[in-house]
């Protein structure tokens, strides 16, 4: 692979399956490869394999297709260095360019206009050794702020979390049941008694087209 590719799983047209901009028609490059194995991990199919693609075929097949707002996830898309690159590229043709990152890799690489969704890892996922807090410095405010809770400890966790960083009111915070390991009805409880304020994030995604459908 050179520095002008990309290993891609696969790119499609859905909308925004969640963040702050859930509902908003997206295409998304599904990038290969993650150094982390969360317990609760849902693109599995994403760690292996995939099609070397050159960052400028990867810009014209998102052209092809009619959204203005691209995303670039994984797998970790900031595993691959070159996703700096392509996102540059993006915002170069007038795309509104979204990351979404587990935050175990380098952010300040990015172009400042990206929207970057982070994910800040609970200790339900097995991953929260993972977390890169300096990359919390990077974020902006119209950035989003990612916790997925597969428990009320998790939860319990990411108010601590955001306490401790002092995170309120400097970028979106959201909270995320993990599928299948929290009911939402749950989640809403906690969130409504929190001392901090989170949003409620669900993957509408699997909600419309199933759990377990790749593509959407
Ligand atoms: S960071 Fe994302 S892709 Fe990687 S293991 Fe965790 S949930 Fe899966």
């Amino acid at each position: 692979m050179n520095k002008d590719t990309l290993k891609v799983i696969e790119i499609y047209q859905s909308i925004q399956g969640e963040s702050s901009l859930t509902g908003v028609p997206c295409t998304f490059v599904r990038l290969a490869g993650c150094p982390l194995r969360c317990k609760w991990c849902d693109t599995v199919y994403s760690f292996e394999g995939g099609s070397i693609i050159t960052l400028a075929e990867i810009v014209a097949q998102v052209q092809a297709l009619s959204p203005r707002t691209v995303e670039l996830t994984g797998g970790e898309p900031l595993a691959q260095t070159q996703t700096n690159q392509l996102a540059e590229m993006f915002v170069a043709e007038g795309f509104k360019v979204m990351i979404e990152t587990s935050g175990s890799e380098p952010i300040e690489f990015l172009p400042k206009e990206t929207h970057i969704v982070m994910d800040v890892k609970c200790p339900g996922s097995g991953m929260s050794s993972k977390n890169k807090l300096g990359n919390l410095q990077h974020l902006k405010s119209t950035d989003d702020l990612k916790f997925v809770v597969a428990s009320k400890d998790d939860f319990d966790w990411s108010c601590k979390f955001v306490q401790e960083h002092h995170l309120e009111d400097k970028v979106n915070l959201l909270a995320s049941p993990a599928f299948g390991h929290v009911d939402p009805k749950d989640l809403v409880t906690w969130i409504l008694s929190a001392p901090v304020t989170f949003r409620l994030n669900l993957q509408i995604h699997k909600y419309i087209w199933g759990p377990r459908v790749k593509g959407v």
